[in-house]
């Protein structure tokens, strides 16, 4: 391969090794940009779903003490009256008001609780509610000014499951998708889930505020509806299309490398071709101009030499002309401007045509001749100047491809629907590799046995042009050093 085309495939070798690179690490970048998205879209849900539970424990708060506000600036403290208050606000299970001297108003005999240590005093001035925490649980504590005996201090403590009824089902119950919404207490362990969490994957966790200081929210994502499952998917998509453009890219390399590997050679057949041919016309040509001349000038003094010139000439001749003919019958085909006239036609006389043509040549080099036609020979289907053509470039082949041992046989035979005729040589034969690209334009086996011989490498492939052309075929059986055997096959005519 030249350099240039060295360089062009290096260059676009390089070019696709680039893409492949750059499209990983584009791919990955991607991947690590998404997954931060995700991850600041969860965060963001989180923070959003922390917000609205403590929103709405504060609202629900804010009117449970409304109401006991109502209740104590109402009536005399009955406990009745806070039983019946209690049933309507679930949302706390122990409930304790205290007066400013430390007396229990409320439950009847209770005892002060311990958290009563903890109300500073500023909030029996000033009033206002304050969430405590105790253990792990959150007591609202608000001093709530009452109707008789100056103001009560009430403290509640929350009931978890009023809160996971009144507030955590009905904020986080409607959401949608296959996103989980947990609240965790202090351990961790689930209080609440918007549904159930399986095997799906804590993404992340985010703190309430003051109102449920102990608790977080967190947010899972199932296995396999997780975005970071999409995205793996389409991660997988992206590295799958780019697989197959890369296969698709060198697919595309080897088939433009093997097209230009074809392309140089088949011009440098070409031009073998010119000068082949070129050298083949310049040898009958200077051989009929030099008889001619010698005949011209009667130089040759006896009747039978002068005869021998004009047979020479003659036959350099027809020479000439079967080059010619092959040449421009090839171009002819190559042009698509071929055509045949097929007829029934009887296949020994064509045989002898051919022969007689070639007398000469295999007389002068001593060839011994096995002709044999079935007797029964049926009519062939045939244009009989093609076939002529033909068995003329095959015989041709088996003089100059024949060495020590000359023996030409020419034998025509039935096989089904077939008439087979047979060209066989014992000659230099041909290579087992070699046996299809014979067959090919301008295709000659370059070696030192036939370095010497003329050859355009347009014969064969007119052969299997002209077999093809009459639904025929045309193959080789043959051994190197043992000689060769072409069959050609022409249909019987009807
Ligand atoms: P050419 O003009 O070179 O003979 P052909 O197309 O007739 O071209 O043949 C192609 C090649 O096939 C030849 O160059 C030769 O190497 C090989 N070949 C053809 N016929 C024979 C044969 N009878 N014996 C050995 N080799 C042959």
């Amino acid at each position: 391969m030249s350099r240039s085309r060295l360089f062009i495939f290096g260059a676009v070798l390089a070019a696709t090794v680039i893409l492949a690179v750059l499209g990983y690490v584009s791919l990955r970048q991607w991947q690590a940009s998404a997954e931060l998205l995700f991850r600041e879209q969860s965060r963001d849900m989180v923070t959003m779903a922390a917000e609205k539970v403590e929103m709405a424990i504060l609202k629900a708060e804010e009117e449970s003490l409304s109401s006991l506000h109502v209740l104590l600036m109402t009536a005399e403290l009955r406990p009745e009256a806070i039983e019946d208050w209690r049933g309507k606000n679930p949302l706390f299970d122990r409930v304790t008001l205290i007066d400013h001297q430390g007396r229990v108003l409320y439950p009847p005999g209770g005892d002060p609780p311990a958290i009563l240590r903890e109300i500073p005093e500023g909030l029996w001035d000033r009033g206002g509610r304050r969430h405590l925490v105790v253990g792990d649980q959150v007591v609202l504590a608000a001093v709530i000014p009452g109707a008789t005996g100056g103001p009560v201090l009430a403290v509640l403590e929350r009931s978890v499951e009023g809160v996971k009824r009144d507030v955590l089902a009905k904020t986080l119950g409607g959401l949608e998708g296959p996103t989980v919404l947990a609240v965790l207490d202090a351990e961790g362990e689930p209080l609440y889930v918007s549904r159930p969490i399986d095997n799906a994957r804590r993404v992340l966790t985010v703190a309430f505020g003051d109102a449920l200081p102990t608790w977080r929210v967190a947010l899972y994502q199932p296995a396999g509806a997780s975005s970071r499952g999409d995205m793996r998917r389409q991660a997988m998509l992206f590295m799958a299309a780019f697989s197959l453009l890369l296969v698709v890219i060198a697919l595309g390399l080897g088939a433009t490398y093997r097209v230009i590997r074809r392309e140089t050679e088949m011009a440098r057949l070409k031009s073998d071709f010119v000068a082949n041919v070129s050298h083949d016309l310049k040898t009958p040509l200077s051989l009929i101009r030099m008889f001619g001349e010698t005949l011209e000038l009667g130089r040759v003094p006896d009747e039978a030499t002068r005869r021998e010139y004009y047979a020479v000439i003659t036959r350099e001749s027809e020479r000439l002309t079967r080059l010619i003919d092959n040449v421009l019958d090839f171009s002819r085909i190559e042009g698509g401007g071929q055509r045949y006239e097929i007829g029934p036609h009887p296949v020994e006389p064509l045989i002898h045509d051919v022969l007689d043509a070639f007398r000469y040549p295999l007389a002068q080099r001593g060839f011994k001749l096995d002709v044999a036609v079935a007797p029964d020979l049926p009519d062939a289907l045939m244009d009989p100047d093609a076939i002529k053509q033909a068995l003329a470039n095959l015989v041709d082949n088996a003089l100059k491809y024949s060495t020590e041992r000359r023996r030409l046989g020419l034998s025509a035979r039935r096989e089904d629907d077939w008439v087979v005729i047979e060209v066989a040589d014992e000659g230099i034969g041909i290579p087992p590799g070699e046996a299809e690209r014979i067959f090919e334009k301008f295709y000659r086996i370059g070696r030192s046995e036939t370095l010497g011989t003329r050859g355009s490498g347009v014969g064969l492939a007119l052969v299997k042009h002209i077999a093809e052309a009459h639904g025929g075929r045309v193959t080789v059986d043959s051994r190197p050093g043992h000689g060769s055997r072409f069959f050609l096959y022409v249909p019987v005519a009807p």
